[in-house]
This record gives structure tokens, sequence and C-alpha cells, in this order.
């Protein structure tokens, strides 16, 4: 019964081509990830760790017998092929740059060197611009760069290199490459904000505005200045309550609390939240992080918890 002893080949060869199938599929699905112009450092790492195992995998399953012949396999394999351009493409090239210019960007926060830190979000926010131009894409994902877009990430590349983003590169180098007139306005617009914000957080009545308000009893979701508090009980006790209504919470601005700000939309949908701890640096990113054209943004404090 010849039929019978070829049967379990058959089964087997199904197996194989089954499991390259299901490689090819996750190597594709992985790849997506380096697709996506926003795709965060870790995302980066583990697809560029992910897809040439994947793609030894599909080999070794390749050369045993008959599975390069199968008829599903050239299916697999385009699977493959489009996971492995997607590894080296240059737009992946400039996603793990941008991951390394966010990076890079904390680090110069930690420090308080606004230069730096203006000069790596930009080079993050062009690095995403370009990776968006490369994967918005009518056919397959993907559409590819023009020669300008080329030339950009080129360009791109090099001035991340002068500043010590890419692997050959020192870490940070004493003395920075000049920038262009309208950056250094920007580290110079930040360190002014940083300057301003020493004094603690911003005072919310709308007609003062002061620095260094404290949170207070009874309007729970306000920061008021001492004037402003002086101001308010004035006019409450002119409406009949008690002197003194309003008073600072005790510990309500603790040095080492921790704070919330949320950055919201002030036109449409969409908020964040950045924590933090201390009132200065609150301040600061209420004045710094601008995640919408129009960004509004709330402050809320938290005591630390009694050991
Ligand atoms: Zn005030």
């Amino acid at each position: 019964m010849p039929q019978l002893s070829t049967l379990p080949t058959a089964a087997e060869l199904d197996r194989q081509v089954h499991r390259l199938y299901a490689v090819a599929r996750r190597a594709r699905t992985i790849a997506g990830i380096l697709a996506h112009p926003q795709a965060t450092g870790d995302g980066v790492t583990y697809a560029s760790a992910r897809i040439p195992r994947a793609l030894s995998a599909a080999r070794r399953l390749l050369a045993l017998p008959g599975v390069a012949d199968h008829e599903e396999t050239p299916y697999a394999l385009s699977f493959l092929k489009e996971a492995e351009h997607q590894l080296n493409a240059p737009s992946t090239k400039l996603l793990r740059l941008a991951a390394a210019a966010r990076q890079a960007a904390a680090r110069a926060d930690d420090a308080d060197d606004d230069l730096r830190v203006v000069v790596f979000q930009h080079i993050e926010g062009r690095c995403r611009f370009l990776i968006d131009a490369a994967t918005v894409a009518p056919v397959l994902g993907r559409r590819g760069w023009t020669d300008r877009e080329h030339q950009a990430s080129d360009a791109l590349q090099q001035q991340a290199a002068r500043w010590g983003l890419t692997d050959d590169a020192d870490d940070v180098r004493p003395t920075p490459p000049t920038v262009p007139a309208y950056l250094s306005q920007q580290a110079a617009e930040r360190a002014a904000a940083r300057a301003r914000c020493a004094a603690g957080i911003r005072c919310t009545e709308p007609t003062c505005l002061a620095y260094g308000a404290v949170k207070v009893t009874y309007l729970g979701d306000s920061w008021l200045c001492a004037d402003c508090i002086k101001a308010t009980n004035t006019q409450l006790e002119a409406e009949g309550r008690a002197p003194e209504t309003i008073r600072p919470v005790p510990g309500g601005t603790p040095e080492r609390g921790r704070y919330t700000v949320t950055l919201y939309n002030a036109i449409g949908k969409g908020a964040r939240s950045v924590k933090c701890s201390t009132p200065q640096r609150a301040q600061f990113i209420a004045e710094t992080v601008r995640p919408f054209n129009n960004t509004g943004y709330t402050i809320h404090a938290t005591a630390p918890a009694a050991n």
C-alpha cells in the first residue's frame, strides 16, 4: 500500500509549511512596528531582534526536503521578504535615531541643558516626520522616499552624528555645534521658562497669574498666591462667609510631593498626564510641554505618603 507509506511524509510536510507560514506571518506583524512613525525605542529594539530570528527560523524550515517547493511557500516568502525589507529600510534607521534622540533629550532635560533638549527634540521630530512620509502608504504599506527625502534623511543623520547621537559618536561633546537661530531662540525661551518657574506654581486667578501660588482650602482646584487668597477672603466675607474661609493647605505644596500635570486640548479631544515631584518642575512642564496646538493645563498635587 504505497499511499499509506507516503501519507505521514505529506502530513509532516504540511506541518512544516504551516510552521513556515506562522513564522512568516509573525515576522510581518512584528515588522509592522517598524512601519509606525511613533514606534518607541523598546518596540524598535524588539523588532530588530525578533525579525532576524524569524528569518533564520524560516531558513531552517526552507532547508527541509520539499518545503521550498511547496505550493504555499511563495506566499510565506513574500511576508518574510516584506519583513526583511522593513528591517533594512532607511526609515527604520531613522526610527532608531528618533529613539536615541528621545533618550538623549530626556538626559539633557535631567541636566537642565535646554539647548540639547531643543536640538534633540527637533531631531526626533524631523525623524518621525520623514518616517511618516516613508510609510503613509497606498500600496503594501509603503511608498518609499523621494530623492529629497533621502537627502533630508542623510542630512539629519549627519546632524545627529555631530551631536553625538549615533553609535560611532561620543555621547556628549563639551562644545555644542552651532544651531539655526530658531533653535537657539527656543532654547532661550525654555531657559526663561525654567527661571520663571523657579518661583513655583502659577496662581490660577486669570487676572493674576503670579508665580509661587499654593494649594488652598475651600477652592479645591485652585492654586492661589498670597494676594489672591487675601482678596478672595475679603470678597467671601462681604458675601457673608466666615473670615479666612480660604487658607493654604498645610503641606499642600510639598517639595517632595507627587504632582500630576494634565495637558489637555483646549479646543478638541485629547489629554496627556505627566508626573513629577516638585512644584517648580510641574509648572515648567505645564509651560513647555505642548502636545496640542491649544494646550491647556491643570496641576494636581498629592502629599508624599507618610512612612
Ligand atoms: Zn494671584
